[in-house]
């Protein structure tokens, strides 16, 4: 069985080559799987996904690394013939941009290990971002930022990246970042002076190609410390996005980027001051509604008064409220409504020496209105998201109790 030459070990950097067509395979996709005696493709592996590219102007869509019978590239259209000769071309950003990532994921690694002695135990680039989970038990954003100074030094000192083809026992003898995952001879990456790793990936030529390396956040996972991060094109891409986001908020305000913080904390703290004023201001304003309302109310066949309405825009809070004040009445069965946004809020409320069950008359109202809701024979609350029905919902519960 052919096994694949795999042309990115040597060079990262060679995106166009010639091979020869070993082997052809249907994918269950309808597409075709094509094996080449060699190749410049990275197949998914070690966190890195795979290149995508062109093999004689057909698209390659994803590359398997299948062991022994080597790299499979996934083709979508006619496939070439077995043995005939095809022209490979790698897409580059994407080669670029992994490169960037993953070469960045050693140099961060390794400033974990140089400044806290904390290992990386596994990496994933990700759709936008990269993620590095890391021995780390006590993180603190200074701690963090203090590895990423390091990581960009590095980065900025150019150092040169180099692959040396070691056997176990050389291997044995040196300071490895991290155990090789496997037996026989190695491929280590060394970063001049600063990193030594086993690692079958595409790594750039020299350390200033990564560019930079930000943290995006961090959090504790499963004992580990999990730090997003996003290296080279993808650094640049997020403080566009970042200083967008920013930029806009201070728009709001009319002020400068890195005033908003201060002017947004300012806003949260009036709107809580303006909360707690509306609250008293509802107090007084639900006694003087709650006469209003008795005076338009209805009495049943014993006596009882029904009070029933529905509001704009009132939340549940100023609701319980004015039904408190009604039911400070006797004889009184109190039944109110708000549309609320796009949700129906309901309280009924009855005085204590007034009949009937407020709990039973809710849930009957809340089917009505495709939501839920419940509470004592003396007092109920619900809501749904069938607003249309408010009104129904109201009058049906009206009627229920003698009020219509
Ligand atoms: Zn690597």
């Amino acid at each position: 069985m052919p096994v694949t030459e795999r042309l990115y070990y040597s060079d990262s950097h060679l995106i166009e080559f010639e091979a020869r067509v070993a082997d052809l395979t249907d994918r269950v996709s309808g597409w075709t799987a094509v094996v080449l005696d060699r190749t410049a493709f990275y197949p998914t592996g070690g966190g890195q996904p795979s290149d995508t590219g062109t093999l004689n102007g057909l698209r390659v869509v994803e590359c398997i690394d299948d062991g022994e019978r080597g790299v499979l590239h996934v083709v979508q259209g006619t496939a070439p013939a077995r043995d005939a000769i095809v022209h490979g071309r790698v897409d580059w950003p994407r080669r670029l941009d992994h490169m960037q990532q993953h070469t960045g994921q050693h140099i961060l690694s390794q400033a974990f290990v140089t400044l806290f002695n904390a290992p990386t135990k596994s990496f994933r680039v990700m759709e936008a971002s990269c993620e590095i989970d890391v021995e780390l038990q006590h993180p603190t954003a200074e701690i963090i930022e203090r590895a990423v100074e390091l990581a960009n030094n590095v980065i900025w000192e150019d150092r040169s990246i180099t692959i040396r083809n070691v056997t176990s026992d050389e291997a044995a003898e040196l300071r490895l970042r991290k155990e090789p995952a496997r037996e026989g001879e190695l491929r280590l990456i060394e970063i001049d002076g600063f990193d030594l790793t086993p690692c079958g990936g595409t790594h750039a030529y020299r350390t200033g190609e990564v560019g930079m390396i930000a943290v995006r956040s961090w959090e504790r996972a499963k004992g580990l410390t999990r730090i997003e991060f996003v290296a080279g094109t993808r650094a640049l891409a997020d403080y566009r996005k970042a200083n967008k986001s920013a930029r806009e908020i201070a728009a709001l305000f009319s002020t400068g980027r890195d005033d908003a913080p201060h002017l947004a904390t300012q806003l949260i703290e009036e709107n809580k001051e303006l909360h707690r004023r509306i609250r008293a201001l509802e107090e007084g304003a639900a006694g003087f509604e709650a006469e209003k309302l008795l005076a338009s109310a209805l009495t049943n066949a014993d006596g009882t008064q029904i009070v029933a309405h529905v509001f704009e825009a009132r939340d549940a809070e100023y609701l319980k409220k004015l039904a408190h004040a009604l039911i400070a009445n006797p004889q009184t069965i109190v039944l109110l409504g708000s549309r609320d946004k796009d949700t129906a809020r309901l309280v009924f409320a009855r005085s204590a020496d007034a009949s009937g069950d407020m709990s039973a008359l809710m849930r009957d109202a809340c089917t009505m209105l495709d939501g839920r809701g419940g509470g004592k024979p003396d007092m109920a609350q619900g809501g749904g998201k069938n607003v249309q029905q408010l009104n129904v919902a109201i009058a049906h519960a009206a009627a229920s109790v003698g009020g219509s």
